[in-house]
């Protein structure tokens, strides 16, 4: 039975005197090569051009501060327990009286790497956060020639404190998640 219609039956008769030159053959075959030196490249000439990615494009994560600059993790592992390569790692730190202004909750990650070789980019440390401390941004993980510099800890993670170059996350939000945010009463959205 014939699965598919490009099957073609081969013969055995004897080549012309046209075939028996192969000129004809090596010039189509020039023909395809030059056709394709004028046809639009499939490659792009990175890392001197980018392509745009979409908004939620799973890459490089960042970890997000509150309105008042504060981190947002309170380092209760449920990013590293969801994730599947077990590429995150922290170390929990309790907050003290003085450093109210600089995290968000009583805890917080006083280390927090996430090792990107293992990472798979697959966003649920993303859906497991209950604190929207992390996301997974458009960014892509810069190449690198030694394997200790793909553990990016939280100076590399961890959004600028400066308003203009925070990472803007919002449109990797579904509506109901942004109306759930204007929710005051939940104590989520203090
Ligand atoms: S994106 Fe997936 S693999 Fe990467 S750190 Fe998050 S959960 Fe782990
Ligand atoms: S990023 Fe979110 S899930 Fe992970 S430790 Fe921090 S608060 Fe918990």
């Amino acid at each position: 039975m014939q699965l598919t219609n490009r099957s073609k039956i081969v013969s055995n008769k004897k080549m012309t005197f046209v075939e028996r030159l192969y000129f004809p053959a090596i010039f189509k075959g020039m023909m395809i090569t030059l056709s394709h030196f004028f046809a639009k490249k499939a490659t792009i000439d990175y890392p001197k051009e980018k392509r745009e990615f979409s908004e939620i494009y799973r890459g490089q994560h960042v970890l997000k501060r509150d309105d008042q600059g504060r981190e947002r993790c309170t380092a209760c592992g449920l990013c590293a327990l969801a994730c599947p390569a077990e590429a995150i790692t922290m170390v929990a730190e309790e907050r003290l009286p003085s450093e109210e202004h600089l995290y968000r909750e009583e805890k917080y990650a006083k280390t927090y790497e996430i090792n990107m070789l293992r990472c798979i980019f697959c966003g649920l440390c993303e859906e497991a956060c209950p604190k929207e401390a992390i996301f997974l941004t458009k960014r892509i993980v810069d190449a690198e020639y030694s394997r200790d510099k793909f553990i990016y800890g939280k100076d590399k993670l961890v959004e600028p404190l400066e308003l203009d170059l925070r990472i803007d996350i919002s449109k990797r939000q579904i509506p109901e998640v942004l109306e759930f945010k204007k929710d005051k009463t939940q104590r989520h959205n203090k």
